[in-house]
């Protein structure tokens, strides 16, 4: 007992001196090397695997990653690790190690006991939820506080339209610029990270919104402000466009004729969807119709402006097939019986119905799959987002999916995979904490049975997830899917019906 004790300060030493000498170096705070001297601090090595480490350096066979408490502590071959006394061993001999995963389009973080942990079982250890509201900051905090399994969490205030919306409650609906400056206040106040626009906003609006924002130095993304040219709404400050709409009207020979169409439709308070139902089918049309001279030159703008491009390839899918095509998928388990109704009542709304459509929609599928290729190799900042609480795109499960859609597109699996980690952390502004696996930052991880960069699916294929430290092995997690599957089939404690899904009718959110 005595000797164990004296290795593992033998190890907490010599990793505080490789601290100290990367803290020298300036990766790791000089504070660190006292944390990781002091007793107590959980040690994990992860030892043997092949790093994947999210930059662009080649895959490290034969390493180890030495995680003290939530952070990520050190590097390097297996060889040069002189000590591990005192430290959880994960065996990683044959798998290979990557970054927490972040989906960076996500709702439903308030349904406490299925999302988050889908997430983490998943190995999506960060999300960027897109409607903040009570409920869901409800949540983020219980996980700050570790009082629930999650991910970490980047927060939108509440979604910000026009007086004229598709959304319902809890949504912020703003009529002049007075009142858009209002609502980004309100979201500093709210503690939000982001403020959220959506498709309806008055263009002065938009612009106040855009001015507070810069004011206050708060983030705003969202959809397209159907008001605004993109390229404006890039030029504004937005810091992503969601879903790719209007990106096949701004790439088309067609673009003036449909974009004069769409100025001269008002919104109609009495048909809402009629204005977003028409914009959807100019873009479904506009994408037959791709010009590649209006797109080398929409892609620069929105690369010289920093606008990524959050295509959310897994809702996509969903409403570019029939509306039966999902509803015995196997994940189905995971969901509670109020979201499944949810999913199958309000499904119909988008998905095609005659063959017509469907071979139209799917046309339309693969157009949008292109179009991210394209603008990819164009320089432009892509994200890797489900839309997960639109029916039948699960939480954690969906990301995956989501990676397949990004290799469909023409990334390579290296690339898919850094748009889920490396590349969201530096779109979120959290490059220095998370996103690859490096010393000094978080100690988010997911170690794989299989090589994701040989094939990308692999990623489905997970031994163990480290969030914040945390070491979940496969038999926790199996156990956390038992418990949301339970959870998910229970009768919901109090009043029958009482949860009410916030996803809008008419349109993605
Ligand atoms: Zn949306
Ligand atoms: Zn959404």
């Amino acid at each position: 007992m005595v000797r164990v004790e004296a290795n593992r300060r033998d190890f907490l030493r010599w990793l505080a001196t490789a601290g100290a000498g990367l803290a020298a170096a300036g990766i790791v705070p000089a504070l660190f090397a006292q944390e990781a001297a002091a007793a107590g601090t959980d040690v994990v090595v992860v030892l043997g695997a092949t790093v994947v480490d999210g930059t662009n350096g080649p895959a490290r066979p034969n390493s180890a990653v030495v995680l003290v408490g939530d952070r990520i502590a050190w590097v390097g071959p297996v060889s040069a690790l002189p000590h591990r006394a005192g430290a959880r061993i994960v065996d990683g001999r044959g798998r290979y190690l990557i970054p927490g995963l972040w989906d960076t389009h996500t709702h439903g973080l308030d349904y406490e006991q299925l999302f988050p942990p889908l997430h983490v079982a998943n190995g999506v250890t960060g999300i960027r939820e897109m409607w903040g509201y009570t409920e869901n900051r409800a949540a983020r905090d219980k996980i700050v506080r570790g009082e629930l399994p999650g991910p970490r969490v980047v927060m939108a205030g509440s979604i910000v339209d026009g007086p004229v919306s598709l959304l319902g409650p809890p949504v912020t609906q703003v009529a002049n610029a007075e009142e858009g400056r209002a609502a980004v206040r309100t979201a500093v106040a709210e503690g939000a990270d982001f403020v959220k626009v959506y498709f309806y906003l008055p263009a002065d609006a938009y612009a106040a919104i855009a001015d507070e924002c810069r004011r206050v130095g708060l983030p705003f993304a969202g959809h397209w402000p159907y008001r605004l040219r993109q390229l404006d709404a890039a030029r504004a400050g937005q810091r992503s466009l969601e879903h790719l709409f209007g990106l096949p009207i701004a790439t088309s020979t067609r673009r003036d004729e449909f974009l004069a169409i769409l100025d001269a439709t008002p919104f109609d308070p009495n048909a809402k969807r009629d204005f977003f139902n028409l914009a959807r089918e100019l873009d479904r049309k506009a994408a037959l119709a791709y010009d590649p001279v209006a797109a080398d030159s929409h892609f620069a703008g929105l690369r010289a402006f920093g606008t990524w491009l959050s295509p959310t390839f897994a809702v996509n899918r969903v409403i570019s097939k029939p509306a039966d095509t999902y509803a015995h998928d196997p994940r189905l388990k995971y969901i509670s019986p109020d979201i499944r109704d949810y999913w199958a009542g309000k499904l119909p709304l988008y998905t095609p119905v005659t063959p017509e459509q469907a071979a139209q929609q799917e046309a339309y599928f693969e157009t949008q799959l292109r179009l991210v290729g394209a603008a990819h190799r164009a320089g432009v900042g892509v994200l890797g987002g489900t839309d997960c609480l639109n029916p039948y795109v699960f939480p954690g499960f969906s990301l995956h999916d989501e990676l397949d859609f990004l290799v469909e597109a023409g990334l390579t699996p290296r690339r898919a995979l850094q748009v889920v980690t490396r590349d969201a952390a530096a779109f979120l502004g959290r490059a220095d904490s998370t996103g690859t696996i490096t010393p000094g930052k978080v100690a988010d991880l997911v170690l794989l049975d299989a090589d994701p960069l040989a094939d990308i699916r692999a990623v489905r294929r997970i031994d163990t997830v480290v969030t914040a430290g945390r070491v979940l092995d496969r038999a926790a997690l199996d156990r956390m899917l038992a418990g949301v599957e339970a959870a998910a089939n229970q009768p919901p404690p109090g009043a029958a019906g009482a949860r009410s899904v916030r996803v809008p009718i008419g349109g993605c959110c």
